[in-house]
């Protein structure tokens, strides 16, 4: 299928936009909009039903909620940096992560960084972080234009999310994360968004590196 995104700069828009990098679904408003670039749906060349949220390592989900030829929604992933190039979405391929990554958050605790889910979901299932990991690749084994955490396991994140089970804040990035903004967790409805624990903090009172280590990268 030919890629037929059309980049149109909206400077009215980004008067108005939030900071860089803090997105949400967007609303008819800024329907189909990144940073200033109007993206239409592969599937069906419209920019109208396009919503999208940023996932970790510059990657954006998008949604287009048209009915496509009774295919219904179509989903797909690009880079920030290069969003002529998309993949299709396969929700299915992120069904076994729905369960495992939902207990990664607790009821009542402060909004807790997406680095704190990923870990304490790769330190209970470390056969499944693996087996997406060498899939997909991550940023502690170096620079991947797709990672693990952006197109499997903050997906299924967001599939929470849309359930109803979870919900997010965005936030910058601490540690080995950083530089970029990315997603806070909670159980709905969410405590106050002063109430956070980063990544970097999280590590602090757990006595490990807030950096990629050795041990991290071993076994990949
Ligand atoms: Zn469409």
């Amino acid at each position: 299928m030919t890629a037929s995104f059309r980049r149109v700069y909206l400077l009215s828009c980004q008067a108005s936009a939030p900071p860089r990098g803090h997105f949400a679904r967007h609303g008819p408003a800024d329907r189909g909009s990144v940073e200033g670039v109007i993206t239409t749906c592969p599937r069906c060349f419209s920019a109208d039903d396009v919503t999208y949220e940023r996932l970790p390592d510059q990657l954006v989900d998008f949604a287009c909620s048209r009915n496509h030829d009774e295919d219904g929604p179509f989903r797909w992933i690009a880079a920030l940096g290069d969003l002529d190039h998309h993949e299709q979405a396969d929700a299915g391929i992120t069904d076994e992560l729905l369960d495992p990554l939902s207990d990664c958050v607790a009821a009542g605790e402060p909004w807790v960084e997406y680095g704190i889910v990923e870990y304490r979901f790769r330190l209970r299932h470390p056969d499944l972080f693996a087996a997406h990991v060498r899939e997909r690749g991550h940023r502690m084994l170096g620079p991947h234009k797709v990672t693990a955490s952006g197109v499997r396991f903050a997906m299924a994140l967001g599939r929470l999310s849309e359930r109803g089970e979870l919900v997010r804040i965005y936030g910058p990035a601490t540690g080995a994360w950083a530089p970029q903004d990315i997603t806070y967790w909670a159980r709905p409805p969410g405590p106050p968004t002063t109430s956070r624990v980063t990544w970097a903090t999280w590590c602090a009172d757990h006595g490990r590196s807030p950096d990629w280590t050795d041990a991290d990268r071993a076994g990949f």
